[in-house]
């Protein structure tokens, strides 16, 4: 889930408030990631903290020879590694696609792609 704020004076009508869960288990978002880190039961945070920032080969920052000199290059890129809180961490360093900032905000870098497919699971399937 994520959530976003506006903040306005904008006379909206509200929907009625969700009285059940939208998800219905359809294993969309699952499928969707690039570095797998949804579960039938749940979230890898430290397999997402990784394919965040970066480390498939779908994100188009990275340079033909990014971890040219890493063992486990290619089960990285893939997105089959498992990654644990050490391995994570190790690598996060490595992860520096973008800019630094003040304020701690690092911008995806896989694409939402879990997010994407809920959205258009939910939507009915439209295509985009
Ligand atoms: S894509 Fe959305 S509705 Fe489908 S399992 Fe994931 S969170 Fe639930
Ligand atoms: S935010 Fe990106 S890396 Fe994390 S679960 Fe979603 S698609 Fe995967």
């Amino acid at each position: 889930m994520r959530w976003c704020f506006i903040i306005t004076d904008a006379p909206l009508e509200c929907d009625e408030p969700l009285t059940e869960p939208v998800c219905d288990r359809c294993g969309d978002c699952l499928r969707a990631c690039p570095g797998h880190a949804i579960s039938e039961e749940g979230l890898d945070s430290w397999q997402c903290a990784v394919y965040y920032k970066g480390a498939h080969r779908s994100n188009p920052f990275q340079k033909p020879d990014f971890l040219a000199d890493h063992p486990e290059r290619e089960a990285i890129l893939s997105g089959e590694k498992r990654f644990d809180a050490d391995s994570a961490r190790a690598i996060l360093p490595r992860l520096n696609f973008l800019p630094n900032t003040n304020w701690g905000y690092s911008p995806c870098l896989c694409g939402k792609k879990c997010d994407v497919a809920c959205y258009k699971h939910l939507m009915g399937g439209a295509k985009q």
